[in-house]
Order: structure tokens, then C-alpha cells, then sequence
């Protein structure tokens, strides 16, 4: 479902990707854990384009995205994105939120993107909060909001980039209950996260990067009961 293949990424001097290969199957969850810098984020946001590698092939569901000739557009859809600091529109209410990209890119009609919307919201267990703006709604809230909306346009993938480091702490189990749910519902997706518990139960591969290389990967089990890496388990020891 998406194949990465001897990606490089560079900004200046800075060689923040190197040789980066990695196939995630449909279906599959897999967890990106490492030190900060370690180019995590910059690799999720190569795969939907958010930055461009300088070279290697990175394929997102048969569409080679390191091809110019392909639609960016076309492949964005099919990708859902959730960020750290949720990038909702704060004057919109909530369903707006989660109707706009559908009914912009002519997806679904207005009338068709409410319905949907209002079954998301169920998903993410905020029926009563349909009406209300956006900026009256926790940061928990707002995550699984966010969640919703990326969910709105059906993707094949959710990437997801630290989705409950700005949370206060009583907020992140009903985010990753959501997230969780996702994964049992079959999405394939690929999470980066600081919460080794949530690995531990979700993932089925967890992916360590180091120094812009993935140093290992492995079933969690492996990862944390039996790593290899020395760099990992120094890692390990700090964060567990
Ligand atoms: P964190 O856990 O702190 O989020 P990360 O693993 O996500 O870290 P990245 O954000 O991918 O790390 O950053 C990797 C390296 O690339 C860092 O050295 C960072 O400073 C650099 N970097 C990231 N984005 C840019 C950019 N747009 N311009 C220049 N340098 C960048
Ligand atoms: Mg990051």
C-alpha cells in the first residue's frame, strides 16, 4: 500500500533522511517512535508531499508520488493527515469543519457530507457537539474533531504526526481509545507517537528511527522486550 525505496531528504547541510526504505501493507499499523530530529516527521510528510525528497521512489497506493507527472491533489485525498496542534478552523463549528473538505473538492453534496459528518461524529463520540464552534471545544476535543474531518474524505491512509503530545494528560486516552478503534476497523496507518503503551497494544510493527535512518523495526514484542539497536535501548531506557 505504500512503498518507500532509498529516500534521501537533505535542508542544506542537514542530511535528515538517509536511504530511508519502508513497505506498509493494507491494513497494517505501524508505529514511528525516536528522538526528536530524528526525521520522523519529515518523513510522514513526504508521503503526502508536504516535502519533497531529493531522490528515491515513494509509491502511495499505485501512484508514484516522486513522478511529476502524477496528481498530487489526487493522492492527498486518499491520505488523511492529523498534526500535533490539530489545524482546525477555529470560526467554523464543528460539522463545517468536517463537511468542508468533501464539499470543496466535489466529493460528496452538501447534503451528503452533513450525513456523513454526523456519522463520524459518532465515531469519535461528539454527537452533542455538532453545532458548537470549534474554539469552545478541548484540545482532546479537538483532536478527535480533527480525526473526523481527515476521516470525511474516506482516505486510505492516516498518517498521523504526535496527535496527542499537545494534550493534557486526561485527554490523550480518549484520543487514543479513537485511534485504536480506527486501527480494529482495518485503516491502515502510520503513527508517530511517544506513548510505548498504546505501541505496545496497537501496532503491529513499530519502527525505530535514529539520525534520519530507521535503525529497527519489529513486532512490538521484539521492539521492547528484545531490542537489538543498541541506540534503541538507550532510547528505551529513557522513555520507559
Ligand atoms: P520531533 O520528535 O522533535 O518532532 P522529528 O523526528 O519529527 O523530531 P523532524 O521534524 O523530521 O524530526 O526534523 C528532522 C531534522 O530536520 C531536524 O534537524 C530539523 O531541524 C530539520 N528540519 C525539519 N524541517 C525543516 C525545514 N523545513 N527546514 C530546515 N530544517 C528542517
Ligand atoms: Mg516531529
Amino acid at each position: 500500500k505504500v512503498h518507500v525505496e532509498k529516500v534521501n531528504k537533505s535542508y542544506g547541510e542537514n542530511h535528515v533522511l538517509r536511504d530511508i526504505s519502508l513497505d506498509i501493507a493494507e491494513n497494517e499499523v505501524v508505529v514511528m517512535i525516536g528522538p526528536s530530529g530524528s526525521g520522523k516527521s519529515t518523513f510522514l510528510r513526504m508521503l503526502n508531499q508536504l516535502e519533497t525528497p531529493d531522490n528515491g521512489t515513494i509509491v502511495v497506493d499505485g501512484f508514484d508520488i516522486s513522478e511529476k507527472a502524477t496528481d498530487i491533489n489526487k493522492v492527498r485525498e486518499n491520505i488523511g493527515m492529523v498534526f500535533q496542534n490539530f489545524n482546525l478552523f477555529n470560526n467554523y463549528t464543528v460539522l463545517e469543519n468536517i463537511m468542508l473538505a468533501p464539499v470543496e473538492l466535489g466529493k460528496l453534496d452538501k447534503v451528503a457530507a452533513e450525513k456523513k459528518a454526523r456519522e463520524l461524529l459518532k465515531t469519535v463520540d461528539l454527537v452533542d457537539k455538532a453545532d458548537v464552534s470549534v474554539s469552545s471545544l478541548s484540545g482532546g476535543q479537538k483532536q478527535r474533531i480533527a480525526i473526523a474531518r481527515a476521516l470525511a474524505m474516506e482516505p486510505d491512509v492516516m498518517l498521523f504526526d504526535e496527535p496527542t503530545s499537545a494534550l493534557d494528560p486526561e485527554m490523550v486516552g480518549d484520543v487514543l481509545e479513537v485511534m485504536k478503534n480506527l486501527a480494529e476497523s482495518g485503516m491502515t496507518m502510520i503513527i508517530v507517537t511517544h506513548e510505548m503503551g498504546f505501541a505496545k497494544q496497537v501496532a503491529d510493527r513499530v519502527v525505530f528511527f535514529e539520525a534520519g535512518k530507521i535503525q529497527e523495526s519489529g513486532v512490538p514484542e521484539q521492539i521492547f522486550n528484545a531490542p537489538k539497536n543498541e541506540r534503541l535501548q538507550e532510547f528505551l531506557s529513557k522513555v520507559m
